[in-house]
């Protein structure tokens, strides 16, 4: 076997260009590109089979060799046309999804070292979880039912100044990454204090992660000042660029906590290393009312004019914005991350997805902090997005199963701007994959699959999770991570946090 990147005569990047779609791709220019796959797949599957250097690659009959063969089961694709194949198979090689369809098909032309067996399972692409704070799993309850303003600065500010520690960050991280993997979470995108220790973590689970090092003009527990931060995050970069897993971010709090002069150097920075932005914007109708007094435009309009949004910036809320303001984050191709369970528990309001998604924004869904929700579930989060929005237009259509289930993978893909790599179930795509099993009450019977994923499966119906090719969950087992461990430091970190906020806690 060879990595799917030094393929004989293949560049790991021309891959890319001929597989991968983008979703509004139509049928016209589909069909040479159809053509082109088939060539290309035969190619592939010709200079897998012809390289003899591999010890597995001409073992058996001529079949080519794999890592991975995920085998039966209903595979949802997600990919351009949303196939749905019964009793299909994934073939995974280096890490990259190197073929799906048929099992019969699949199995005749390839074998490999490991197989799972999902027959009678739910095969999909793992989710993308567009916007956390991770390490706050250690504050998950810590203070409830308050409005944002007095949430931050009364409780969690406070608390993240005495608390905040790169070890304390590294066990919320760890606590994080266990619940997400449970729930069948691959990709999440976070911002906070001692990101590359986040990283360091992230990477030790095998979780992909965008992971943005928060600049904020306050001091804060690793940086005390501006110049401090933009030297973490310069370092920070630079050591995680072009990493498997890790695309190292910069993540400016927000348009109301970092001055015009500190947001620029952000996009100067973005622009010199690429690095992707991560921020909040229009969270609520407050920041929105301050902006327009202080700065005489609101939060879009302002962080347009003053040069911050393209297309590398991650915008997470959006809950205010006006119908000029969606236009911009159009034309500027700015991710956007729904939170509604967040949203919804802040009062902040509810953000207009339903007019995101028909004007073709770039939109994904988010926890956001396990403090603020007060859990990191995307299927809670699916089926939140899909009701709230229902009850709030008066139009049962908006937000289908269908659609809520695209915010967590295709179009949280998109939102993060990794399209291109995640997000669906395709070849050459990055193998992230969830296993679903279909045993419990709750998954019984099954007419439609999409209406099972949204508004039936829960986290506890994930089995399997396959992460870059690599098994990170199997049949509920955490492989990468300690439970008991995890378990027992965040219980000594509730005691430390509870006497650090004084008796009246
Ligand atoms: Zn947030």
């Amino acid at each position: 076997m060879f990595p799917v990147d030094r393929m004989p005569g293949l560049e790991v990047d021309a891959l890319r260009t001929c597989f991968l779609r983008s979703p509004d791709f139509d049928d016209e220019r589909s069909k040479p590109f159809d053509m082109f796959k088939t060539f290309i797949s035969f190619a592939v599957l010709f200079a897998m089979m012809s390289n003899t250097s591999s010890p597995t690659a001409s073992a058996q009959s001529g079949k080519a060799g794999a890592d991975l063969i995920v085998v039966g089961g209903t595979i949802v694709t997600m990919n351009n046309a949303r196939d749905v194949i019964e009793n299909g198979a994934i073939a995974v090689a280096h890490g990259r999804i190197v073929a799906v369809g048929p099992r019969g098909e699949i199995e005749k032309r390839y074998f490999a070292r490991e197989t799972l067996d999902a027959g009678g399972r739910i095969v999909i692409p793992g989710l993308i979880n567009g916007h956390t704070h991770i390490p706050m799993t250690l504050f998950r309850g810590l203070a409830d039912d308050l409005d944002l303003q007095e949430w931050l600065t009364k409780y969690i500010f406070p608390a993240e100044a005495k608390n905040v520690s790169e070890e304390f960050v590294r066990a919320g991280t760890r606590l994080g990454l266990a619940e997400m993997i449970r729930g069948g979470t691959t990709t999440y995108c976070d911002m906070y204090y001692f990101e590359d220790a986040i990283a360091d973590e992230t990477a030790k689970a095998g979780v992909r992660g965008v992971l943005g090092e928060t600049v904020i003009d306050f001091p804060v527990a690793d940086n005390k000042t501006n110049a401090e931060a933009m030297a973490y995050v310069e370092k920070y970069v630079k050591r995680w660029q072009g990493n498997e897993l890790i695309t190292p971010a910069i993540a400016p709090h927000a348009p109301y906590t970092v001055a015009e002069d500190h947001l620029k150097a952000v996009r100067a920075f973005s622009d010199r290393t690429g690095a992707p932005i991560v921020t909040h914007i229009s969270e609520t109708k407050k920041e929105v009312d301050d902006s327009l007094k202080a700065k005489g435009a609101s939060p879009i309009d302002y962080l347009e004019r003053i040069g911050f949004l393209n297309e590398r910036v991650i915008a997470a809320h959006v809950v205010w914005p006006s119908t000029a303001e969606l236009e911009i984050l159009k034309r500027l191709k700015v991710g956007v991350v729904h939170n509604p369970q967040s949203n919804m528990k802040l009062a902040s309001g509810v953000a207009p997805v339903p007019k995101m998604l028909s004007e073709g924004l770039r939109v994904g869904l988010g926890t956001d902090g396990a403090a603020s929700n007060n859990d990191l579930n995307m299927w809670e989060e699916m089926d939140t997005a899909a009701k709230l929005h229902k009850v709030f237009t008066g139009d049962p259509k908006v937000i289908s199963a269908r659609e809520a289930f695209e915010l967590a993978t295709i179009r949280g893909a998109q939102a993060l701007h990794l399209d291109r790599e995640i997000g669906s179930i395709e070849i050459g795509k990055r193998a992230d994959l969830v296993i679903i099993d279909r045993e419990d009450f709750n998954q019984i019977p099954l007419y439609n699959v999409y209406s099972d994923l949204v508004y039936a499966t829960k986290a506890w119906d994930v089995l399997t999770v396959i992460i870059n090719g690599r098994t990170v969950m199997r049949d509920r087992k955490l492989l990468t991570l300690d439970e008991s461990a995890i378990k027992e430091s965040a219980r000594v970190y509730r005691e430390r946090v509870m006497k650090s906020l004084g008796p009246q806690k």
